[in-house]
């Protein structure tokens, strides 16, 4: 069966970064592939389009551009905050990392997830940049199983079973 709208794809792969470093950012092997609905909306646009009509055992290799992807990297996402904010509940020394994500409220109340970028004596400097901002993406991989979705699924939007969605 070829990958189309309204089926569940099971897929490896690896995703790199484009540039020099080609250091490696996701891997998804045989253990625990990447199992989706395809065609709803949900994964990026360009990642479908260079998939759909391949078949089980079939190898993929393509790039997205940033522009496709995650968009360019803004310095206007890149916010220092002071940090009585995280110190609300007492010390926080031991979320303040740099490196660590956090996840906030706009004043809209919607969570926004940022990077600890720096800490300082008054500020924090957080970084809400998606982290593969500015990135060109680089998949190589193959499909694993093609089927038809199942009713349930399209219902919800989607994948159940091994890999996908569990309900209790
Ligand atoms: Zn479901």
């Amino acid at each position: 069966m070829k990958i189309a709208k309204n089926t569940v794809v099971s897929l490896t792969y690896e995703l790199k970064a484009n540039d020099a470093s080609g250091a490696l950012v996701e891997k998804v092997d045989e253990t625990e592939p990447f199992v989706f609905l395809f065609g709803n909306g949900s994964l990026l646009k360009e990642f479908e389009d260079n998939l759909a009509g391949l078949e089980p055992g079939k190898a993929f290799e393509f790039l997205i551009t940033s522009e496709n992807a995650y968009g360019g990297f803004s310095e206007e996402a890149v916010i220092d905050l002071p940090r009585s904010i995280f110190e609300e509940e007492g010390p926080a020394d031991e979320i303040l990392v740099v490196g660590n994500y956090l996840t906030l409220e706009d004043q809209h109340g919607n969570p926004l997830r940022g990077r600890i970028k720096a800490v300082g004596a008054e500020n924090v400097t957080m970084d809400f940049n998606h982290p593969l901002a500015g990135q060109n993406l680089h998949f190589k991989g193959g499909v694993v199983d093609v089927r038809e979705a199942t009713a349930s699924e399209l219902e919800h939007g989607h994948a159940h079973g091994p890999g996908g969605h569990h309900h209790h």
